[in-house]
C-alpha cells in the first residue's frame, strides 16, 4: 500500500513539477490534475489485466507485475494452485475408489434419489446386461425388468436381500443373482449384487445328497425289517429261514458298501492331497488290479456257459513302466474300480482290455476297453456325481454303490491325473486315466 501511495505521490510531483516549469503555479494545479487521470487510468489497464487472467484462471500466464495488482496475481495464483493440487487429491482418490469397487467381485451400482444410475462397476453391468457408460443416469427400474426386483425396489424394505435370475441365464446354465439395497445419503442407494449361483448349486446338492444317502440306506433298511418281522411272526422251516437270512445279510452287506464308500469319500475330500514322497512301481499296481479283476470276473460268471475274454498287459512290459507318485492304495482302488465296472457291467463273452501307455511327452495312459452295453452320451458328464447311475437296477445287482466313480474322480484329482470316458451305446466303454509326466519316474526304454 505505501508503494502504491509513494507511486500516486511520484506521478504528483512529475506532474506538478513539468506544469511548474512550463506554465507557472496554474500549471502547476493542471500538471497534477493530469499526472492523477494518468495514474488512475494506467492502475486501471493493470487492474484489466489481472481481471482478464483471473476470467481464464490459466496458470501459464500469470500477468507479471509489480505492485498491488502485481500481489493480487501472486495470491490468486498461489489459491489456483493449491486449488489445483486439491481438485487432483481428490481426483486420484476418487479414481482409486472407483478401482477398488471395480476390483471387488460383487456388482456395485450408485442411484441417485429418484432410483437412476450414477455409476456402476463392470460387474454389475455384466450381471444385469447394463451398459456401464451408456446406461449412466437411466432408471434402475427400467433396466431390471423382474417383477421381485420392482416389488422390492418400490417396496422400500431393504432389510433383507432378493435372488433374481442373471442376465444371461439359461435354463442349461442358470445363473442366480442376489440383490441388496443399502439407503445412504440423501435420499441415495447402494446396490449390492453377488453371484450365488455356485451357492445355491452347493445347496441343492447337499439336499440332493442327504435325499440319496437316506434313500440308499431306508431301501436295505426296509427290507431289513421286513424279513426280521416274517422271521418273528411266520413259523418257518429251517430252509426258509437259511434263506431269508442269507437276503438279510446281503442288504446288510450292501449297506455296509454305501457307508463304507461314504467314508472314503468325506476322507479323500479331507486329507491333503499326496506330495511327491511316496511311490508306486506300476507293475505292482497292475498286477494287483488284474488279480482282483480275474477273480470278480470269475465270481460274477461262475454259473454262467462263458466267461469274459480278459486281456492285461505282460508283465515284461509292466516291469519296465517304472514307479508312479502317490499314495498306493488310493491309486490301487481307483484303477481296480474302472476294471470292476467293466466287469460287472460287460455281459459274459464279452472282452475286457486294459492297457497302460507311454506318450511321447511322457505321460501315460491306463485304459479300460469294454464290450459292455455302452453309455449314452447324455449321461456320460454325469457319471462321477454321487450316487449317478445309468441303470439302477444293474448296479444294484452287482454291488454298486453308485459312488464309485465319485471316488474314482476324487482320487485321480489329488494324483494330478485326469479321468476321460468314451462310449458307444450297445458297443462298449473305454474309461482312461493320463498321469502327468511329472508323476512318473523310472522307465526304462525297451529294448
Ligand atoms: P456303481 O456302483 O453303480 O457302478 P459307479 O459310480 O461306479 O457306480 O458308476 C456309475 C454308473 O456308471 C453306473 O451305475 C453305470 O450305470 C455306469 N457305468 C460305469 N462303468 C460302466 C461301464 N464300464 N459300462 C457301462 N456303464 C458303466
Amino acid at each position: 500500500m505505501l508503494w502504491r501511495i509513494s507511486y500516486f505521490l511520484l506521478w504528483q510531483i512529475a506532474g506538478g513539477g513539468l506544469g511548474l516549469w512550463q506554465g507557472g503555479p496554474w500549471g502547476a494545479a493542471l500538471g497534477a490534475a493530469l499526472a492523477a487521470w494518468a495514474w488512475f487510468v494506467w492502475d486501471l489497464l493493470r487492474g484489466a489485466r489481472v481481471l482478464r487472467w483471473l476470467r481464464t484462471g490459466d496458470l501459464s500466464e500469470v500477468p507479471s507485475m509489480r505492485g498491488i495488482w502485481g500481489e493480487a496475481a501472486d495470491r490468486a495464483r498461489r489459491l489456483l494452485r493449491r486449488q489445483e493440487a486439491l481438485i487432483r487429491d481428490s481426483q486420484d482418490r476418487l479414481q482409486e475408489i472407483l478401482a477398488a469397487l471395480q476390483a471387488t467381485p460383487n456388482g456395485v451400482v450408485l442411484l441417485d434419489a429418484q432410483g437412476r444410475i450414477e455409476w456402476c462397476n463392470q460387474m454389475a453391468a455384466n450381471q444385469f446386461g447394463f451398459d456401464a457408460q451408456r446406461d449412466v443416469a437411466q432408471s434402475i427400474g427400467n433396466l431390471v425388468r423382474d417383477p421381485e426386483f420392482t416389488a422390492y425396489f418400490s417396496g422400500q424394505d431393504f432389510s433383507h436381500d432378493v435372488v433374481l435370475e442373471g442376465r444371461y441365464s439359461t435354463p442349461s446354465r442358470p445363473v442366480r443373482i442376489s440383490v441388496h439395497l443399502h439407503p445412504y445419503g440423501d435420499g441415495r442407494t447402494l446396490l449390492l449384487s453377488r453371484d450365488v449361483t455356485a451357492l445355491e448349486q452347493a445347496d441343492a446338492m447337499r439336499r440332493d445328497f442327504v435325499a440319496n444317502v437316506s434313500h440308499e440306506i431306508r431301501t436295505p433298511l426296509t427290507v431289513l425289517t421286513g424279513f426280521v418281522e416274517t422271521l418273528q411272526t411266520l413259523p418257518l422251516t429251517a430252509e426258509e429261514r437259511s434263506r431269508y437270512l442269507g437276503m438279510m445279510a446281503q442288504q446288510a452287506l450292501r449297506m455296509q458298501s454305501v457307508v463304507q464308500d461314504l467314508l472314503t469319500l468325506s476322507r479323500l475330500e479331507g486329507s491333503p492331497p499326496p506330495g511327491m514322497a511316496e511311490w508306486t512301481p506300476v507293475q505292482a499296481l497292475l498286477t494287483r488290479c488284474e488279480e482282483e479283476g480275474r477273480a470278480l470276473s470269475s465270481l460274477l460268471t461262475q454259473n454262467q456257459q462263458q466267461t469274459h475274454v480278459l486281456q492285461f498287459p505282460s508283465q515284461e512290459v509292466l516291469r519296465l513302466e517304472g514307479e508312479v507318485a502317490g499314495v498306493p492304495t488310493e491309486l490301487q482302488s481307483a484303477l481296480s474300480n474302472l476294471i470292476s465296472n467293466a466287469v460287472r457291467y460287460t455281459p459274459a463273452g464279452g472282452a475286457i482290455s486294459v492297457q497302460w501307455l507311454r506318450k511321447d511327452d511322457g505321460s501315460a495312459v491306463f485304459s479300460v476297453h469294454d464290450t459292455g452295453p455302452g453309455i449314452a452320451p447324455e449321461h456320460i458328464p454325469r457319471l462321477t456325481e454321487r450316487f449317478y447311475r445309468v441303470d439302477r437296477s444293474r448296479s444294484r445287482e452287482t454291488g454298486g454303490t453308485g459312488l464309485g466313480l465319485a471316488i474314482v474322480k476324487h482320487v485321480l484329482q489329488r494324483h494330478g491325473a485326469t479321468l476321460d470316458i468314451a462310449s458307444v451305446l450297445g458297443k462298449g466303454s473305454v474309461f482312461s486315466v493320463t498321469f502327468p509326466a511329472n508323476r512318473l519316474r523310472g522307465f526304462v526304454l525297451p529294448g
